[in-house]
């Protein structure tokens, strides 16, 4: 008997891996649809330098409006995209539709897109970001490249060479989600990133104990000793901005100052372009 129930067990699996693999395949033949529709769409979130208040930049995050499903999240879609050549065409769009916006923005502000590891490998990205700044006219130094510690994993000479000529192009090099990979530190003796992305699970843990607060306290030093710029994410509370400014983090970005935000409501955010940070610490703490 205990037998039967395991195949019956077994065989259940089996359906549902059948269904998640079935609606893999549906979700990427309904991707090649989406872009030729135009059913993708970029927002934008701000990052705000912290000792001034002023946006630096805003970076651009994909948005997928099925017409059935609904709006779709990148952590739905990319992995699945990723799995073939569709993440190469979805990549290019976003680096042409942030850039084409962000010429349009005062020069001070700069767009920051995440260029998926398996775009940059199985494309020539040099010169997709080449083409993309030449026919948008955007300054290559208002374009900065989020990639994650997933690519130098690589560890080839291809990788830090690509690098290199994006850093040519005026690109600043960022990594995202530092702290969540295999040997995040030892990524930094192999390339001279420009800002370091702590991933938003240590922003989370600031109010949960001295261990968070003490790893953020080495990243923000060993970020001003090698001259890299820290970026914090997932900023939600006053607690912890007023954290992030005690150790001096240079830059913030969170549901604190703005969720990630439609194209057409990015110029009135310019038309203010400031966000009062003192006044945020001293207002009474949030209730999150
Ligand atoms: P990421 O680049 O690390 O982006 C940060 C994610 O955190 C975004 O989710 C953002 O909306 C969310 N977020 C921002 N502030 C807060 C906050 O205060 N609290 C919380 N809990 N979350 C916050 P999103 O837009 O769903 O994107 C998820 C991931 O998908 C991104 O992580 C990035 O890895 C990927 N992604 C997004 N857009 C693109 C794209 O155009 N191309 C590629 N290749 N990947 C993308
Ligand atoms: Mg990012
Ligand atoms: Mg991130
Ligand atoms: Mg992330």
């Amino acid at each position: 008997r205990a037998k039967e129930d395991g195949r019956g067990v077994f065989r259940y699996f089996e359906a549902q891996m059948d269904f998640a693999q079935r609606e893999r395949r549906i979700l990427e033949q309904e991707m090649h649809q989406a872009l030729e529709e135009e059913e993708f769409r970029l927002c934008y979130q701000p990052m705000i330098s912290a000792d001034s208040g002023y946006i630096c930049c805003m970076e651009a995050l994909i948005r997928w409006d099925h017409p059935i499903r609904g709006e779709i999240s990148p952590g739905e879609f990319i992995s699945i995209a990723e799995q073939s050549n569709l993440i190469v065409e979805i990549g290019k769009w976003t680096l042409l539709t942030a850039c084409r916006a962000a010429a349009d923005w005062p020069d001070n502000v700069c767009v920051s897109v995440n260029v998926a590891a398996t775009h940059f490998m199985r494309s020539d990205i040099v010169a997709d970001v080449a083409t993309v700044l030449e026919s948008t006219g955007l300054d290559g130094r208002r374009l900065e490249i989020e990639i994650t510690e997933g690519l130098l994993i690589e560890d080839s000479e291809d990788v830090i060479n690509r690098l290199a000529a994006l850093k040519r192009l005026g690109c600043a090099i960022v990594m995202d989600d530092f702290g969540t990979g295999y040997s995040s530190l030892s990524y930094l003796l192999k390339f001279p990133f420009d800002r370091l992305k702590i991933d938003q699970s240590f922003i989370a843990d600031i109010g949960r104990g001295a261990s968070a607060r003490a790893i953020l306290m080495a990243i923000a030093s060993l970020g001003e000793n090698l001259g890299i710029k820290i970026t914090a994410e997932g900023v939600e509370t006053r607690e912890q901005l007023s954290f992030l400014q005690d150790i001096a983090c240079d830059q913030l970005q969170g549901y604190l100052f703005s969720q990630p935000v439609p194209h057409a409501d990015v110029a009135p955010m310019m038309l203010r372009n400031f966000i009062d940070t003192s006044a945020l610490v001293a207002l009474p703490q949030d209730e999150t």
